[in-house]
């Protein structure tokens, strides 16, 4: 099964993308994790993406397409979950040329639906908790750059919605239940 998992950031897609992993043996796809990698180990890529992503900025399209390109080649038995990408229309259509020339079919599309202000509060206390952790919190986890990345997601990423439903494969979730009952819900869109 080959599922995209959309929504704004701190929606919880990667929280849901872990537990599919774990339970499903799918492969998570996230191109954030990509890019956070790129940079640590201080690829030419990692840096030209680095301010990019710390202000909240979409990085460009022919960026992530390879990225998420080079992952599809190695398949997956369990199949793919995208986390964070497709983030725009353009990386829509890259998307289902890949799954085409792949052979690869794409069974479901979640929309992770939270309010906006619980999504600005939640990724403020992602970056105090990894503080108080020892660890340090992500470059981008700030109220300014979170403000940048939902203005980002509603002019580039939230036309994907229409777009998707329009293709016939959307279901939406409630984002705002809790981390289990959100498992719960996406669980039954996966198994009906
Ligand atoms: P979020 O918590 O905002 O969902 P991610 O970890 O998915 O964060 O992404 C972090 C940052 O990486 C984004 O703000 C953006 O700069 C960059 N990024 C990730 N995926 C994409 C994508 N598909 N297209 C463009 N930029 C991306």
């Amino acid at each position: 099964m080959n599922i995209i998992i959309l929504g704004p950031p701190g929606a919880g897609k990667g929280t849901q993308a872990q537990h599919l992993v774990e339970t499903r043996n799918m492969v998570q796809l996230s191109t954030g994790d990509m890019l956070r990698a790129a940079r640590t180990s201080g690829t030419e890529m990692g840096k030209i993406v680095a301010g990019v992503m710390d202000r909240g900025e979409l990085v460009t399209d022919e960026i992530v397409i390879g990225l998420i390109r080079e992952q599809l080649e190695k398949g997956s038995e369990g199949g793919f979950i995208f986390d964070g990408f497709p983030r725009t229309l353009a990386q829509a259509d890259a998307l289902n040329a890949l799954l085409e020339e792949n052979n690869i079919a794409l069974d479901a599309v979640i929309s992770l639906e939270v309010d906006d202000e619980v999504l600005v509060q939640r990724v403020v206390n992602r970056a105090k908790e990894a503080v108080a952790a020892g660890k340090e919190a992500r470059a981008d986890d700030n109220e300014e750059s979170m403000r940048t990345r939902l203005m980002e997601y509603y002019k580039k990423t939230s036309p994907l919605i229409g777009y998707y439903y329009a293709k016939g494969n959307l279901s939406g979730i409630d984002g705002l239940q809790s981390i289990e009952a959100v498992q719960s819900s996406l669980a039954a869109v996966l198994d009906r």
